[in-house]
């Protein structure tokens, strides 16, 4: 099974993506597409249209290339790119970043006819990062 990951190049979480899509999903290799806001960046924001074009074509890329099968989508708590670049308040943003991810799901289905689109939401607690599993359906 061939998996593409699509998460938020911040490079403080990165790590804890990696860990939790390689241990905590048995992933040994994936794609990775990282950008600013991760998902969001395929939610259809104008703030983020030359980002989506850009993931779109990775995304279609990888379908014919490696066989893809499965993306995995990772929103994260606290994004620099919700608070920065669409100023959203930090009251509504978990709420706005989980509407995100059904949103880049049903999108990347409609532009690469993939069935599987797993998505997670990156709570940081005091001692770990809890990945909360969101339905896209
Ligand atoms: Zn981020």
């Amino acid at each position: 099974m061939h998996v593409a990951a699509v998460y938020c190049s911040d490079g403080r979480v990165g790590e804890h993506f990696d860990d939790f899509l390689q241990n905590g999903l048995s992933l040994p290799r994936y794609d990775r597409v990282a950008l600013p806001g991760g998902p969001a960046s395929l939610a259809g924001y104008a703030e983020a249209r030359v980002a989506q074009e850009g993931a779109v074509d990775e995304l279609k890329f990888l379908v014919e290339a490696h066989d893809l099968t499965r993306v995995v989508l990772i929103q994260h708590e606290g994004c620099a790119f919700y608070t920065a670049r669409l100023r959203v308040g930090t009251q509504h943003m978990a709420a706005l970043q989980r509407a995100d991810l059904v949103r880049a799901a049903y999108f990347i289905r409609h532009v690469t006819g993939l069935e599987r689109i797993d998505a997670y939401f990156a709570r940081r607690t005091d001692e770990a990062i809890i990945f909360e599993p969101v339905p896209t359906e």
